[in-house]
């Protein structure tokens, strides 16, 4: 990293016009949390459970994952730390839980695991609302959510571990619950998930995918793959008006938000905070102080007349350039 950019560390993320936006970190190991806090990540935007899961050779218990999310939540509070449930199968397979599917990313993963295994998922919820005891910087977070039952389903489980807790006495607080926006079905959905959920955070990865019919890993079909396509760009802004007209903020954890050029558009949409992994914060603070809200905002409105991705880009990197 440059000088220039280690020179931000310490200075707030806000834009000239005095916006702040929250940077945070995207995590799963334990050894990232010294790297995000270095590069003064204001918290946690996506703790991937599943990265605990996938490097042992069996399910850990709840005393195990409780030291774990422990660790995570003690390193940053009282910064908030969001928190995602297992979200295994798709491109994570565990070891010792083998799935074999014709179609992994339209199959058994994230949140219908959990549901279809309420003592996997009441486990790893009671080792969370555990570690959180006293801190209360946690935000419990629902992968690939596709309708709204999931949500009752999988809070109802959440409500059953809370008041099991509390009965045994432990000083757990309800905690605030989220849901990924990463499926299309979810796009159109905002509303009546907003009467359920406290926030929003979109998966870009997977909305890409999933929108445009291109598998997030697939070589042959990379040049496909694009977050700036203006479909992805037009579900992404449809989803911020609708959950701040019920009065939801709204994050990015994909890895959409550590791009500076898809930064400025997101930013321009008014997204409340962006997550991303610690390498690209430093980036995508410098941009957030480069740009105008409103300068943002314009840039937003050119990119509606742009028919494809590769012209997005161009008129982005364009805008990067001669902010230096
Ligand atoms: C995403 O889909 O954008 C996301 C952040 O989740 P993951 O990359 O872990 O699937
Ligand atoms: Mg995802």
């Amino acid at each position: 990293l440059s000088q220039d950019l280690l020179d931000l560390i310490e200075l707030p993320s806000e834009t000239p016009d005095g916006v702040h936006i929250p940077l945070y970190a995207n995590t799963g190991l334990l050894s990232d949390i010294s790297p995000s806090l270095r590069c003064g990540a204001e918290g946690v935007g996506l703790y991937r459970t599943e990265v605990p899961f996938m490097i042992r050779d069996r399910f850990p218990g709840e005393e195990e994952q409780f030291r774990i999310y422990r660790q995570v939540l003690e390193a940053f509070a009282p910064s908030p730390v969001t928190v995602r449930t297992l979200d295994i199968g798709g491109d994570k397979a565990l070891p010792y839980f083998p799935v074999e599917e014709e179609n992994p990313f339209l199959g058994w993963r994230g949140i219908r695991i959990a549901l279809d295994h309420p003592e996997i998922f009441l486990t790893q919820v009671r080792a969370i609302l555990r570690a959180n005891a006293g801190l209360d910087n946690l935000q419990l977070m629902l992968p690939m959510i596709s309708s709204v039952n999931e949500i009752d389903e999988a809070a109802g489980l959440v409500r059953r571990a809370h008041e099991e807790l509390v009965e045994e006495g432990e000083q757990t607080t309800y905690p605030k619950i989220g849901v990924m926006i990463e499926v299309p079905s979810a796009v159109y959905q905002v509303p009546a998930m907003s009467k359920r959920v406290d926030f929003f955070s979109i998966g870009s990865n997977d909305l890409t995918q999933y929108l445009l019919a291109v598998d997030r890993n697939n070589a042959q079909v990379s040049d496909l793959y694009n977050a700036l396509h203006p479909a992805v760009l037009r579900a992404i802004h449809q989803v911020v008006v609708e959950a701040h007209a019920h009065q939801r903020p709204v994050s990015v954890c994909g890895e959409m938000a550590g791009d500076p050029a898809a930064a400025l558009l997101l930013l321009g949409m008014g997204v409340d905070s962006l997550s991303m992994s610690s390498a690209s914060l430093l980036r995508v603070k410098w941009v957030l102080r480069s740009f105008n809200t409103e300068k943002m905002q314009s840039l937003l409105e050119e990119t509606w007349l742009l028919e494809d991705a590769t012209a997005v880009r161009a008129l982005l990197h364009n805008s990067l350039d001669e902010a230096g």
